[in-house]
Parts: structure tokens; sequence; C-alpha cells
């Protein structure tokens, strides 16, 4: 069953709190290309362009992450996780700094410990598995007991590439990327209602 699961981990942006990146406008406000990868744009630039490009990243960063708020009922969903006994684990593409940030300003810091939270600088960015293996690792499970939830493809390519099960968040209903998802949920609350028809 792909929602019986000890480890849960979470994407942040737009799953953990509500979506404001709005990643077309970080790219103008970069000057990339409509459909340029952000980190890896950023790092294959020559030096000093990149230096630069990393310093107006990091403010629009820290703009977002004071704009943060909690996804409708995740507070709910983690205290039943916890009820339930489940280790709890984040894996984001922002920094480190700004992630607890996020948190702070989003009022889930208290679910999270800063060893469980796995940013760009601590394993590679998804989709590549390195940051879930890294989680799954650290409580000593097996990938097959971990879930990844997360808003986006590299979410849920990442949990695909690690083994574990993938649940797909997305408050439109549209879920362009349902291949890659074994449970698909609008917000919190409807996970939480299939989660407790699992037992
Ligand atoms: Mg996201």
């Amino acid at each position: 069953m792909p929602l019986n699961r000890l480890l849960w981990i979470f994407d942040m942006d737009g799953t953990l709190t509500e979506a404001v990146h709005d990643f077309q406008k970080i790219r103008r406000d970069l000057g990339l290309a409509e459909d340029a990868p952000i980190l890896d744009s950023i790092r294959n630039a020559p030096p000093e362009e990149s230096a630069r490009l990393n310093k107006k990243l990091d403010e629009i960063e820290w703009e977002l992450a004071s704009l943060a708020r909690p996804a409708a009922g995740i507070h709910e969903f983690l205290i039943d996780l916890k009820e339930r006994g489940c280790c709890l684990g984040i894996l984001t593409r922002n920094r480190h700094d700004v992630a607890l940030e996020t948190l702070k300003q989003a009022g889930l810091h208290e679910f999270f410990s800063e060893d469980v939270i796995v940013d760009r600088e601590r394993a590679a960015p998804k989709p590549y598995p390195d940051g879930i293996n890294l989680l799954v690792d650290k409580f000593s499970m097996m990938p097959s007991q971990a879930a990844m939830v997360g808003d986006f493809r590299y979410d849920l390519e990442a949990g695909r590439a690690a083994g574990t099960s993938t649940i797909y968040m997305d408050p439109t209903g549209e879920f362009p990327y349902r291949s890659l998802a074994d449970v698909c949920a609008r917000d919190f609350l409807e996970l939480m209602n299939l989660l407790r028809q699992t037992g």
C-alpha cells in the first residue's frame, strides 16, 4: 500500500507551503530563457555571471520565504503522522537557511528538526534520488518503507528513482504528472482521508 509508510519525505515549496513560487517570473527576473532549468543554468554560467545570478536568486528566495503560508490541512496531517509514529523529513531544492525561514514563517518548524531537512547544499538536487537515500539511511529504513510527497515532476521522479511510493499534491486537481504518482490528492485533508481508509 503506497500510504502505509513509516517515513514521510516532503518537498517544501508548494507542498508543505502554499505555492507562491512563480518559476517563470523567477526566470524572467534572472534573465533566463523560459524553459531553462534555474539551478543548472546558474551553475553553468561563466563565474562572474554565475555569482551575480546566485546573489539575485538569494534575494528572490528570501523574499518568497517571508511570504510562506502553510498548505491547507498540513498541520492536521503532520500531527496525524506523528501520532501514528511516523518519521518525517524534507527534501528541498532550496537553500538551508531559506528553508528554515520558510518553515518558521509557515509555522511548521516544530515538526522538523534541522537534521531531517535535506537541502541543495546537502545532496544532489531532485530528480536525483540522493537526498531520499540519505534520509532513508538516516532512519535505518528501506525505500519501500518511505513515501515521497511533492507537487512537481522532480519530486515524483526522485521518489520513483529511489524506490519509495510517490504522492502527488495538486490543488488544481489537474495532475499533469499523474503517471509518476501512486496517489494523487488535491490537499492534505483529502490525503488524510485516504490514509485513514487504509487503516
Ligand atoms: Mg515544490
